[in-house]
């Protein structure tokens, strides 16, 4: 795993800077995040939706092991394989044996979250087979060698010029000569290149966005329909799937899609929603001939053990980071892994660990929006709190940090001081502001003012406004 979580400071201070990633991240709150208010606005019984899926979700939880050997048994009778992994280094070896066994050159791959969490791709191409993502959004990250920059959209960064640079580079080994500039013929590029290798790949890998635990299917909902090829034309089939991704039953799974379409993207349906079950049988007309399912651990049971249960339930639509105004600021890359936003900034402290987390658990204004538009109701700002707590404890935290906020423990708890000194501060900040009624450079506030400019004190202080009953200070 290659994890630069640590670098988030320095990551975010820089694209801060870029205004390319300040055009794109803003055009999801008027793409994305307006989608799913219409969506959600049109459908009054949303809220009732939104609470049977937190159900579905809580109850499945709390009987993992049932379920999770319910599905077991019901893939087995469909004729499939089921593997357990511990953590990613199992998972990778898992799917690599399967590849070495089924003698695989080519890998095709649809999107799979879970993949990337394990570092699958670097292990499968050091045993010498190509590995080619096929959504769209993936192929062009894995082309520029980058990572997603979002769980649903991993390209919202890119130009469409940068893109056409990039194609026109590597597609000439293609044999596409000519520089392409329309996203439509960008497109056709790509399908001219999936085409071939859907037919000509040995092994095909998908992740899975539900388990069903009665039938033993697998789902995967795509919007190019990369995932549906990709798991029918190759001769063997690996889902690499999260041990929490099991719903008891198809009903269940179809609560939970409605919400997840609605909440990603302000679809009621994603384009292709495909179930899968099993190895092709006689009478099929297309299908893999061997089938595998590896449920992959890396960290998850320990994640149910704790206080962090309820970051199980996610599903993985998004709407967290559309809404959270540090991720539309600083884009997907500034969190340094797999995971971005509110929901990553809790994921990755958990599956990686504290230490390689960084301040991840400090990206977050607290203003309570990831919790709102999230489908399953995680309280993701709780959990981050409760990682700065962690954080504090384990002692992750600077003496600096540590010096300054016990300094305002202290004055907090001296009304009458604490009053006269904000009272005195706000005044000196009012008349250096001066006519301007700005800063553009404040001693101990750099990390404010290196990017914006910090606003001189107006009116009254919040105390002294609280205590006259004013609504606002
Ligand atoms: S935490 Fe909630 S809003 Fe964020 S991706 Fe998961 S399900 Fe969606």
């Amino acid at each position: 795993m290659q994890i630069a979580s640590q670098q988030f400071r320095e990551r975010a201070s820089e694209a801060l800077l870029d205004p390319n990633i300040r055009t794109a991240f803003d055009g999801l709150k008027t793409g994305f995040a307006a989608a799913r208010a219409r969506s959600v606005a049109a459908l009054p019984e949303f809220p009732a939706m939104r609470e049977a899926a937190r159900n579905i979700r809580t109850h499945t939880l709390e009987n993992l092991d049932l379920y999770l050997e319910r599905y077991e048994e019901a893939v087995r009778a469909q004729g499939g394989h089921v593997h357990w992994a511990e953590d990613a280094e199992d998972a990778c070896r898992i799917v690599r044996d399967i590849c070495r066994k089924a003698g695989a050159k080519i890998v095709t791959k649809g999107k799979s979250m879970v993949s990337e969490e394990i570092g699958l791709n670097a292990v499968l191409e050091a045993d010498g087979c190509e590995v080619l993502e096929t959504d769209a959004g993936e192929y062009i990250v894995q082309l520029a060698k980058e990572t997603p920059s979002h769980i649903v959209v991993p390209t919202v960064h890119k130009t469409v010029q940068e893109i056409s640079e990039l194609f026109y580079e590597r597609h000439r080994a293609y044999g596409f000569e000519e520089r392409v500039t329309e996203a439509a013929d960008l497109i056709a590029q790509v399908r001219a290149i999936m085409r071939e290798k859907y037919f000509t790949a040995d092994v095909s890998l998908t992740g899975a966005n539900f388990l069903i635990a009665e039938t033993g299917s697998n789902i995967i909902v795509t919007n190019e329909g990369n995932g549906d090829l990709a798991s029918m034309l190759a001769p063997v089939h690996i889902v690499t799937a999260g041990i929490e991704k099991v719903v008891p039953s198809l009903n269940d799974a179809s609560a939970l899609l409605r919400m997840l379409g609605r909440s990603a993207l302000g679809m009621e349906t994603t384009a292709y929603t495909t179930f899968m079950t099993g190895p092709k049988r006689a009478h099929d007309l297309d299908g893999p001939e061997e089938y595998h399912v590896v449920l992959i651990d890396n960290g998850r049971t320990k994640m149910l053990d704790g206080p962090f249960r309820e970051m199980l339930r996610c599903i993985r639509c998004g709407a967290c980071m559309n809404h959270c105004p540090v991720y539309l600021s600083v884009g997907g890359h500034a969190y340094g892994w797999v995971y971005p936003g509110p929901m990553g900034s809790v994921l990755t402290p958990m599956i990686a660990g504290l230490e390689e987390a960084g301040d991840l658990p400090n990206a977050c204004t607290l203003n309570g929006r990831c919790q709102q538009v999230c489908p399953v109701d995680i309280p993701l700002p709780d959990l981050l709190r409760r990682l700065r707590h962690e954080r504090w404890e384990a002692g992750f935290v600077k003496q600096t940090v540590r010096w300054s906020l016990g300094l305002w423990a202290w004055l907090a708890t001296k009304p009458r001081l604490y009053r006269s000194l904000t009272r005195l501060g706000m005044a000196v900040l009012h008349k250096l502001g001066g006519k301007r009624g700005r800063f553009r450079r404040l001693p101990l506030a750099g990390g404010w003012t290196g990017s914006r400019d910090f606003p001189a004190p107006q009116g009254q202080t919040f105390l002294d406004a609280w205590s006259k009953g004013a609504k606002q200070p």
